[in-house]
């Protein structure tokens, strides 16, 4: 019985050098978590929607594109609540309701539209609008329907 005895004995507790061990296994685990997000990222820029279509990669890429298209759109709205935008032909930052960017001259696009990642939106203010909603309940632009 005396091997057994030994076993109980660690049973729960550290043996010399394991702590080192735990250490290298959680450096390695993280090392491998860094390497495919590098291999992701390395497949992102050298592909496309189109390229990869009837892939296993396609369902992922349209989650990229979709985290992409949403995080635009979280940006302009932040903007929005401080009624500001942002000329996307320059970066400059310009009042909610311009028409033009006074530093580049271009003529602005309305800043919010529908879309099937962000949903109905109102086009001033970017808030979620209900189907069929005459109005914006957070800034009160009539909405065209
Ligand atoms: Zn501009
Ligand atoms: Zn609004």
């Amino acid at each position: 019985m005396a091997l057994f005895d030994k076993k109980d004995q660690n049973a729960g507790g550290m043996v010399p050098g394991e702590a080192e061990c735990d250490r290298r296994l959680a450096e390695l685990a993280q090392e491998r978590v860094n390497t495919i997000l590098q291999i992701g990222q390395v497949f992102l820029a050298g592909n496309s929607i189109e390229s990869v279509k009837g892939t296993p990669y396609e369902v992922h890429i349209k989650k990229v594109e979709a985290i992409d298209k949403e995080t635009d759109y979280q940006e302009k709205r932040k903007l929005a609540l401080r009624g500001l935008r942002k000329c996307e032909k320059c970066g400059n930052i310009l009042v909610l309701d311009s028409s033009f960017c006074n530093k580049c001259g271009e003529k602005l696009q309305p800043l919010f539209v529908n879309d099937p990642v962000v949903g109905n939106v109102c086009p001033q203010c970017g808030a979620p609008v209900a189907e069929g909603a005459a109005f914006c309940t957070s800034c009160g632009k009539k909405i065209e329907q």
